[in-house]
């Protein structure tokens, strides 16, 4: 399949559910077991000192929640956002989290958090979510202000739909009236026996993990990069960063194969090249391979290749995290939980958002899992408006992907990109790269599907979405003549008013 979204997201039959989200909130949602609620202030703070204890407390079993999240990550943290923006949060919301921290915005890990020590990079807590979209920085104090517990580092490992509990690694148990489950996706990993867990070997995942690499990239001569996708190109833009001899190794012929075209990538490559670093290309791993010391010293390839390195970072694709939840009904397609236009899953009182969720991505009439936090922050908010309010209409959303990278201080060229729509039927490149380079995706019928754009302007980026949603009939010979990006987009806006596909 040659569509970024196809691949990421395979079609499958979705049936919804015929009782609307309105009427299923107000007998699910807001009805069952609801904290007795003190109108006052000192009520509130009452309830989040016992809230408080609770938590840490041996007699802690049991406990009644009213509304309940599973995943303390970007999802959470937009969901937490939306029951607070509802006045809904105060004493009634749980977050259960893997991590140790609060909900951040994760896409900055293989970015700002990358930067070369004397680049200033990011951390915590200056990326708690919701930064990345201009909200109120969500500290852990933010949670305590506004009365959500958060239970830290305390995985839930199993679940009863029959009794609407779950059960925590240190045995809590919570009693929920609605769940919202938001386990995003773990790294896929090489095997143990061909050194997919050697000393220097990484997975980037969560903020942990992103300090290991970081730890290592203090002490690596050498960086071998596998995949060519998303986590690959900003991983290795960041070890050019850091001055490092950095190779990315993958199996297709270019970088992105699921977005970019050839043309594309190969812009990217060239600049890639220009930092100093090396491709190889339509290659296999073999093994992972130990030094004298026991950490990696080598990867080798099927082809018999040995490329040295003393620090690997694996970014081979992830897959959703479904455990302990596969009871509430998975897509065998696309994988993930299986949701409806509302994430409301099989069981009733439990809902799935952001990467883990397969949803009905309507615009195409198919179902997808999307693994991107645009994706993440909208099914959030739309879930939980779901749940608290009369919203009715159903989620309707346009795949967008961005990426940044040479964005420290210093670097003689920062990247930015974005795409909005479906990466489907013939492509039209124009401008050179220098910095702007436009592709717009055309089908069979002239309509605009999806339009990539390299270094825009916020009101060039801000034309994309438009042209993606209408889906306009375009004038092919003047695209492909267009003299400019500024002319190419002037093509295309005007082609919005001839008329749109939806
Ligand atoms: C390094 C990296 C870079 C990225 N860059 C981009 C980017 O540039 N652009 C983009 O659009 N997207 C990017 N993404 C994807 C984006 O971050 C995700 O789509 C988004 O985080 C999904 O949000 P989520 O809440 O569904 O999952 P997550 O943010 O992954 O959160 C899931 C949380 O659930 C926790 N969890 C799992 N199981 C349990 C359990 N049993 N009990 C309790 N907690 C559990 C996990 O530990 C995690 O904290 C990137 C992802 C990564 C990893």
């Amino acid at each position: 399949m040659s569509s970024a979204l196809r691949s990421m997201a395979n079609t499958v039959l979705f049936s919804p559910s015929s009782s609307s989200p309105s009427s299923w909130a107000l007998k699910r949602g807001l009805g069952l077991r609801r904290v007795p609620r003190c109108p006052n202030s000192l009520g509130r703070a009452l309830r989040r000192s016992f809230v408080a204890a609770a938590a840490n407390s041996p007699g802690f079993a049991n406990e009644n929640r009213e509304f309940v999240i599973v995943g303390g990550g970007n999802a959470a943290g937009y969901a937490a956002r939306t029951f607070v923006e509802h006045g809904m949060a105060d004493g009634r919301l749980c977050i259960v989290s893997k991590e140790a921290v609060a909900p951040y915005e994760r896409p900055a890990l293989t970015k700002g958090y990358l930067f070369p020590p004397d680049k200033k990079p990011a951390r915590l807590p200056g990326f708690h979510t919701c930064v990345g979209s201009s909200g109120e920085r969500q500290t852990p104090e933010w949670y305590t202000e506004h009365g959500i517990e958060v239970l830290y580092q305390d995985p839930v490992v199993a679940f009863d739909g029959q009794k609407q509990t779950v059960t925590t690694t240190s045995g809590k148990i919570l009693k929920y009236g609605s769940l919202i489950v938001s386990t995003g996706c773990e790294a896929a990993r090489f095997p143990e026996k061909i050194g997919g867990n050697l000393p220097g070997v990484h997975y980037i995942r969560d903020v942990a993990d992103a300090d290991s690499l970081v730890s290592s990239l203090g002490r690596a001569k050498k960086v071998a990069v596998i995949g060519g996708g998303y986590i690959g190109m900003e991983v290795a833009a960041a070890a050019a960063g850091w001055n490092l001899d950095t190779t990315i190794i993958f199996p297709e012929d270019h970088i992105m194969p699921r977005l970019f075209t050839p043309s594309l990538a190969r812009r990217y490559e060239e600049l890639y090249q220009q930092n100093g670093v090396k491709f190889m290309k339509g290659v296999l791993i073999d093994k992972l391979e130990a030094g004298a010391g026991g950490r990696v010293a080598n990867v080798i390839l099927k082809n018999g290749s040995v490329i040295e390195a003393d620090t690997v970072v694996v970014g081979i694709g992830a897959k959703p995290v479904v455990s302990p939840f596969e009871a509430v009904g998975l897509n065998n397609s696309v994988g993930g939980i299986q949701v409806d236009s509302h994430f409301r899953t099989s069981l009733p009182g439990v809902f799935a958002v952001g990467d883990v969720a397969a949803f009905p991505l309507k615009i195409y009439n198919r179902t997808a899992r999307v693994e991107h936090v645009d994706h993440a922050r909208k099914s959030a908010q739309h879930c939980v408006r779901t749940l608290l309010t009369a919203q009715t209409q159903p989620y309707d959303y346009l795949p967008y992907f961005y990426s940044r990278v040479f964005e420290y201080e210093g670097s003689t060229r920062k990247i930015w990109w974005q795409f909005y729509g479906d990466n489907v039927g013939e492509t039209i490149e124009v401008g050179n790269f220098d910095p702007k380079v436009a592709t717009f995706w055309i089908d069979s019928d002239s309509r605009l599907k999806g339009v990539f754009l390299e270094s825009g302007s916020s009101e060039e980026v801000s034309l994309l979405p438009q042209l993606a949603k209408a889906q306009p009939l375009v004038d092919k010979a003047k695209l492909k003549s267009a003299s400019s990006i500024e002319d190419a987009l002037e093509i295309a806006r005007s082609s919005l008013k001839a008329g749109s596909a939806v």
